[in-house]
């Protein structure tokens, strides 16, 4: 038997593997990681690892006894670079491995600007990027970041907290447009500001000035001129699905077409994370998310299909979250076109909940500093029943006790 072969030891392959495992997988389990050291949490690279308040090796997500202790043969520092679904082989870059399934764990890499080759251009997606941006950071240098979302934002805080000078040059006219309803954005947006961060929304970078390879100032569209010692690429990702698409498999949304159980149109190939685009019940359309949630329990999920475990369709609520100075945001759900908004707390105490509705049926919570509202609505997105606004909207009643019984009262 070949077993299972991973591609990418990320969240969603290392879940994958160990996943399988705890499931009683018997066959060999290999993870194929291009990357040259074990497994690592991301979402530290942007905050606490960047901060200096954590080292790389208190990051680690599975370490290489936990792998060798559970019978996952890790390859690190060897790229995958084609698959053969008719032969079930995976080409690497120095050999090939068979197997039985194979899982496309590959993530994404960070999309740049086409023409910004320079010294002192840094992007963040994966530890060796992190370090180098880590370097870089020097208090009182001048930071501009491309990019007014998460990566911006984050980077953003934690420049400002290492004491260097902070520009975030952002395309859309708010911040975090593509994950956030206005109003937070505007909250965010505020946060930011008081905290020093010098924002531009709806503006873009028309020129670059450079001196021997090194950018020094940009000249923005609204004629702003910033002068800058280091300059941050936060625009977003691109799905590495070159192993997938090159060998046949559909595409969407930028990612691996994948079926309700994960797998690809190709046989025996399944894909996660943020390579995978699937239809998602809970949202009632097509998505490609990227979060740890998703490539955690899609991971899961996999590994119970493989395993022979499960034989439902993958329908995880989604969330995730991100801290910026003294905010803990935290979001469940996805937006919805046509829904209401209503405001549970005190925007102005640091510490309230955005509650979205459609139809009287709870469809996100942005929660900023209110973990038991974001802990009750990982529970509450997504049911039928529908939801009590009146009671909600009394921040001393519990989030959980929201769901409106058919009487209507509060269901606490
Ligand atoms: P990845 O974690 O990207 O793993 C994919 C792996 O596959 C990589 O190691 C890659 O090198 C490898 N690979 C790719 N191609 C090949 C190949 N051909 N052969 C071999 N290996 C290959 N999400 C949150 O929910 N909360 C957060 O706070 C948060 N913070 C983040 C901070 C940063 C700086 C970044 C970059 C992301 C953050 N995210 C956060 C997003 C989250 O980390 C990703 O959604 C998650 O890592 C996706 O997991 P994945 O396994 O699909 O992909
Ligand atoms: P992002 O969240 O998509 O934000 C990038 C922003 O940059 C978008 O608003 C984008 O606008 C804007 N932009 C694009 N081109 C630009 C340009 N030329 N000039 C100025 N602005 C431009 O992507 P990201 O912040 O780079 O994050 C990358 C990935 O890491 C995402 O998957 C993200 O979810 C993940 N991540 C997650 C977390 C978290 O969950 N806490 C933290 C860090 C990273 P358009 O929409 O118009 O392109």
């Amino acid at each position: 038997m070949s077993g299972t072969v991973i591609v990418g030891a990320g969240h969603a392959g290392v879940q994958a593997a160990v996943s399988l495992r705890q499931a009683g997988y018997q066959e060999p389990v290999r993870l194929v990681s291009e990357e040259d050291r074990p497994p690592y949490h991301r979402p530290p690279l942007s905050k606490s690892m960047l901060a200096g308040e954590k080292q790389p090796e208190q990051i680690a997500l599975r370490g290489p006894d936990f792998l060798e202790r559970n019978d996952i043969e890790l390859l690190s520092g060897v790229r995958a670079v084609a698959l053969d679904p008719a032969s079930r082989t995976l080409r690497l870059k120095n050999g090939n491995l068979a197997y039985d399934k194979a899982v496309i764990a590959t993530g994404a890499g960070a999309r740049t600007l086409a023409g910004f080759q320079y010294d002192n251009v840094f992007l963040l997606r994966n530890m060796q990027d992190a370090l180098a941006l880590k370097n870089a950071l020097a208090p009182g240098a001048k930071l501009v970041i491309v990019g007014g979302g998460f990566i911006g934002l984050e980077v953003a805080a934690t420049a400002r907290k290492l004491g260097l000078s902070v520009d975030v040059i952002e395309a859309q006219e708010r911040l975090l447009k593509r994950a956030a309803p206005p109003l937070l954005s505007d909250y965010i947006h505020r946060r930011h500001a008081a905290e020093g961060v010098r924002l531009h929304v709806g503006a873009q970078i028309e020129r670059v000035i450079a001196e021997a390879g090194r950018i020094v100032s940009v000249e923005l569209s609204n004629s702003k001129t910033l002068a800058a010692d280091l300059v941050l690429v936060g625009i977003g990702n691109q799905p590495e699905i070159g192993l997938g698409a090159e060998a046949g498999a559909k595409t969407d949304l930028g990612g691996l077409l994948v079926d309700p159980a994960l797998r690809t149109a190709l046989p025996d190939v399944y894909a996660i994370g943020d390579c995978a685009a699937f239809y998602l019940p809970a949202a009632g359309c097509r998505v490609r998310l990227e979060s740890v949630q998703n490539a955690v329990d899609q991971g899961k999920a996999v590994a119970g299909q493989i395993a022979g475990q499960v034989d439902g369709a993958y329908d995880a609520v989604p969330w995730f979250w991100s801290d910026q100075f003294d905010m803990r945001l935290q979001m469940t759900g996805l937006s919805r076109p046509g829904s209401a908004f209503m405001i549970r707390g005190d925007v102005e105490s640091n510490s309230f909940s955005l509650l979205e509705t459609l139809d009287d049926r709870l469809v996100a919570v942005y929660s900023v500093n209110t973990a038991a509202d974001h802990m009750a609505s990982r529970r509450l997105v997504g049911q039928p029943s529908r939801f009590n606004k009146a009671a909600a909207s009394d921040a001393s009643v519990p989030l959980k006790a929201c769901l409106a019984v058919p009487t209507g009262r509060c269901s606490g």
